[in-house]
């Protein structure tokens, strides 16, 4: 796999533009095919990347958090200015979640311990060696190799 592991949290103060273009770089995307996949005009992601505007449609929102493979919390935050550990973190149900596709709301929910919908325990990282997510396009633990999946 071509990816490089790579922190995709927002810093502290972080603008939102910047943040963007930080993530979609790391994803290697140019403006154009992150519109394409995130159902955006390519003119909104240039606004919002060079700071034009700090606001995201719940639309923006999700297309842009799945484009970029990130929870939409990290958007949240990055709009808000607060830090994640307030809004959320990368949680899990290793039964139901499909790695590779965005994380269920109510699973990332900072209150959430179990899944909403099997009851099993939520996971912030790899069940095999303990390593925490760092991305959620990543299918098999980049440590241990093995599935973020349980199975
Ligand atoms: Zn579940
Ligand atoms: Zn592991």
């Amino acid at each position: 796999m071509d990816v490089s592991l790579v922190d995709v949290a927002p810093n502290p103060s972080e603008p939102l533009g910047r943040y963007i273009q930080r993530v979609r770089d790391s994803n290697r995307l140019t403006q154009l095919e992150l519109s394409i996949k995130a159902g955006i005009h390519v003119q909104t992601i240039r606004k919002i990347e060079s700071g034009g505007t700090s606001r995201l449609s719940q639309k923006g929102k999700s297309g842009l958090a799945a484009a970029l493979g990130i929870p939409q919390e990290y958007l949240d935050a990055v709009v808000k200015q607060t830090p994640i550990e307030a809004t959320g973190a990368l949680k899990f149900c290793p039964k139901c979640w499909t790695p590779g596709t965005t994380l269920d709301p109510m699973w990332t929910s900072l209150r959430s311990k179990y899944c909403f919908a099997c009851g099993t325990t939520l996971r912030d990282r790899c069940g095999s060696c303990n390593e925490p997510i760092m991305s959620l396009k990543f299918k098999f633990c980049p440590y241990c190799g093995e599935s973020y999946k349980q199975t």
